[in-house]
């Protein structure tokens, strides 16, 4: 990665608006690890990865600095079925604060410590709340959620994809085989039992 930081921005440069371009290496490099994303078993530097582009308003108040403006993108990950690429669109509204790190609440205390009122609500405004160290904004942990936040729990390629048979491994959408499902050899011993009439 080039040392100059492109997604940072000097709290002295505030206010201002900024448009802000996600290469398609960035995004390969985001999304590594993630299963739906390994799956398609895509090159290092996948030039179909995905991009985004952020165009904000920064600005600061005090201790606490704002982000607010859109990102939209793209990404590209595997059918969760069928594993063939799907491309997900990104077009999101974006409202952030930036605070000191000490302000924000510990994510990583037990979830019990955390107390059992703690719903989803927080959680999901937790998102919205970034560290600074009052000097620079960094806007790339903000850039790389939207990213990982975009990819649903098992994307699909459509809501009437067949999938794989788990037998031979052909793409039931575009092929067919003569694989049974395996029976239960529990079910496989009842089979050979006579039931009384
Ligand atoms: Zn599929
Ligand atoms: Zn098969």
């Amino acid at each position: 990665m080039a040392k100059e930081m492109p997604f940072q921005v000097l709290v002295r440069d505030l206010p201002t608006r900024r448009t802000f371009h996600v290469p398609t290496e960035l995004v390969g490099e985001w999304l590594k690890g993630l299963p739906m994303r390994d799956a398609l078993g895509a090159p290092e530097g996948d030039p179909e990865a995905g991009h985004g582009v952020a165009d904000l308003e920064l600005y600061a108040d005090g201790a606490h600095a704002f982000a607010a403006g859109s990102f939209r993108g793209e990404l590209t990950v595997a059918c969760s079925r069928c594993i063939i690429p799907v491309k997900l669109v990104i077009d999101e509204k974006v409202r952030v604060t930036f605070m000191p790190r000490q302000e924000i609440p510990d994510d990583d205390a037990p979830a019990d410590a955390a107390g059992e009122e703690e719903g989803p609500e927080v959680a999901e405004e937790d998102l919205d709340v970034f560290p600074f160290d009052g000097e620079r904004i960094d806007l790339e942990p903000l850039f790389r959620e939207q990213f990982v936040l975009a990819i649903p729990y098992a994307p699909l390629c459509a809501e009437t994809c067949k999938g794989l048979c788990p037998q031979c491994g052909i793409d039931r959408n575009t092929g067919s085989c003569t694989c049974e499902p395996p029976i239960d050899p529990r079910l496989a011993a009842l089979k050979g039992l006579k039931i009384p009439s």
